[in-house]
């Protein structure tokens, strides 16, 4: 390395490349250069003496960030409002009165706040479906965070944009001012088979096909989803998008829990993508994707935590250790989702997913430099045989030590750097107050 070419060099830490092979340096470092990982190797093989700027990672674990693959970043907002419910009375009586109280300064807030959580808990990236996608765009601009957006578009008028019509201007206007910005991008989001007419479908598959960007929606999450499109179609939801011709290897579907063997085969015959949220389907009681099936069949799933309301946190790591165990238990197979390959759920395969490996994800030269730091100097992390299993069964998103997203420093030592998070909590808390004034949401 020449004199002037790093700007940043983590040392003195286990280096977790997330590559190809997996690779795991002992005593590594990560030089960075600009916005990208200029390169990855033996802590002995870099002089401190040639970076600006040296960040000693203290024994710990320097690694990929985390990429959230299906979030609705601005229900922090909801956060606790109402839980154990049945699903339909938890979003008739609760959620979606309260998002009639949202507007574009509230889901901009309630985006700085998840973003402040996702730097916190080692996520650097994330793919969001709301309203308003535009404050959601410009609060992860603000917070430094990468970010994936899209409108959700459906059947009926939408409180920001009004009728469908408007919906696809609305998201075409998202395209054209985001385009060259260095964090975000604009994903075509219709929200889900049952909300969304074949019209609607075919057309968000072709502008997102027009443009080369990913297209997201809900699919398969609950079994009445599935019986309500049979009963309307005769087809199962993954059939139904068949035979709308939206099914595409850009196409990321979120959940798939309630899925028919035709389905699985569907899936992986176009490639499609898929976001696994297995806190989300937990908590609303929806059921267990198959996974460890899906993946069998070589269907590549990243992992999501899905909005607030449903998790009730953006903890990737919290999601981890739950996806490894669930389908443990649900399978009788204590084999199955091993710490390495929810690991590659998170980081690597999740980027995959939102068709960004090439730019994150993993640790690689060229790459941009989306990277944490893990402080592993405590009680609950010693000793460490293997990173792999610490990171899915033992540490949370608290143990994040440093945060850095496309070469910038957000977060270093727990302390934000991109946000005055006093500010942004005190924010949310005003929010807050207005919901609980509701008498009906909060009783
Ligand atoms: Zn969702």
């Amino acid at each position: 390395m020449t004199q002037t070419s790093i700007d940043i060099l983590i040392t003195n830490g286990t280096v977790l490349q997330i590559d190809a092979d997996s690779t795991r340096i002992e005593n590594g470092a990560v030089a960075i250069a600009g916005d990208k990982i200029r390169a990855v190797g033996r802590a002995a093989d870099f002089s401190a003496a040639s970076a600006s700027r040296v960040i000693d990672a203290r024994g710990g674990i320097i690694m990929p960030g985390l990429v959230n693959t299906h979030t609705h970043a601005a229900m922090t907002c909801f956060r606790g409002l109402a839980d154990d419910l049945p699903l339909m009375q938890w979003l008739n009586e609760h959620i979606f009165p309260a998002e009639a109280h949202l507007d574009e300064a509230k889901v901009y807030c309630g985006t700085l706040l998840a973003c402040a959580e996702m730097i916190r808990s080692g996520t650097t990236c994330f793919c969001d479906m709301y309203l308003f996608e535009d404050a959601v765009a410009r609060a992860a601009a603000a917070a430094g965070v990468r970010a994936i957006v899209g409108e959700v578009l459906y059947d009926f008028p939408s409180p920001n944009y009004g009728d469908i019509e408007q919906g696809f201007a609305y998201t075409e206007e998202l395209i054209a001012r985001w385009q060259d910005d260095p964090l975000v991008s604009i994903a075509v989001e219709p929200h889900s088979p049952y909300l969304c007419a074949p019209e609607l479908l075919k057309r968000a598959s072709s502008l997102a096909a027009a443009h080369r960007i990913p297209m997201v929606i809900h699919l398969s999450e609950t079994e009445s989803e599935v019986a309500q499109m049979k009963s309307k179609s005769g087809l199962t939801p993954v059939g139904f998008l068949a035979e709308q011709g939206v099914l595409s290897p850009n196409l990321l579907a979120c959940h798939c829990v309630v899925l028919t063997d035709e389905d699985i085969s569907l899936l992986r015959r176009f490639d499609v993508k898929v976001s696994h949220n297995p806190e989300s389907n937990m908590k609303l009681a929806s059921g267990i994707a198959p996974v460890p099936e899906l993946v069998e069949q070589g269907i590549c799933v990243g992992l999501g935590t899905d909005g607030c309301a449903s998790n009730n946190n953006l903890d990737l790591f919290l999601e981890m250790g739950t996806a490894a165990r669930l389908h443990k238990v649900s399978t009788l197979d204590p084999t199955v989702m091993d710490a390495a390959g929810v690991l590659r759920m998170a980081t690597i395969d999740a980027a995959r997913a939102l068709g960004i490996d090439h730019l994150t994800g993993s640790l690689e030269p060229g790459k941009a430099a989306d990277i944490i730091i893990i402080d592993t100097a405590k009680p609950h992390l010693t000793p460490m045989y293997h990173p792999d299993s610490h990171l899915v069964y033992a540490a949370r998103g608290s143990d994040v030590a440093t945060t850095i997203i496309n070469g910038r420093i957000v977060m270093e030592d727990g302390k934000f750097l991109s946000l005055d998070i006093g500010k942004v909590m005190e924010d949310i808390n005003v929010i807050a107050e207005e919901i609980r004034k509701d008498n009906n949401l909060c009783p």
